[in-house]
């Protein structure tokens, strides 16, 4: 069995081929859900009122738009930029012509992920929503 130490807790799991421990990965899910159904009822929120009121951190609602499950109203932003062009970009780790690029080349070999840019409090203003695919019930 392959133990590890979660990246998020420091715990040790039997890793299962994710970064974070079982129990990490479901008090994601929650706070997920809290998020969505804070968007859903107030389309048109930004980050730092869907945080504060969700008690979800800045910094994971982040993850969850690098992770595509929200995406950010304006394409123009500061928030999400492509991890290989730089361009703003509002879901996801990778602009559109990047993707087509990447698939063309058939390149799997993009390193980690860049830390998103340091928020301070208020600061993250940026109106974000559900992406289409997870919005269905
Ligand atoms: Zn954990
Ligand atoms: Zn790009």
């Amino acid at each position: 069995m392959d133990v590890r130490n979660c990246s998020r807790c420091g715990k040790i799991y039997a890793y299962d081929g994710f970064n974070i421990c079982l129990q990490c990965r479901r008090k994601d899910e929650e706070d997920f859900k809290k998020v969505k159904e804070y968007i859903d009822e107030n389309p048109g929120v930004n980050i730092s009122e869907v945080s504060e009121e969700t008690g979800v951190d800045t910094k994971k609602i982040i993850s969850f738009l690098r992770e595509g499950r929200l995406e950010v109203e304006d394409e123009h932003n500061l928030l999400l930029s492509c991890e290989r062009c730089g361009a703003s970009i509002k879901t996801g780790r990778f602009c559109e012509k990047c993707t087509v690029e990447m698939q063309r080349e058939f390149k799997q070999s993009i390193g980690g992920g860049r830390d998103p840019k340091d928020l301070e409090n208020g600061r993250a203003k940026e109106r974000i929503r559900i992406t289409d695919r997870y919005k269905k019930r």
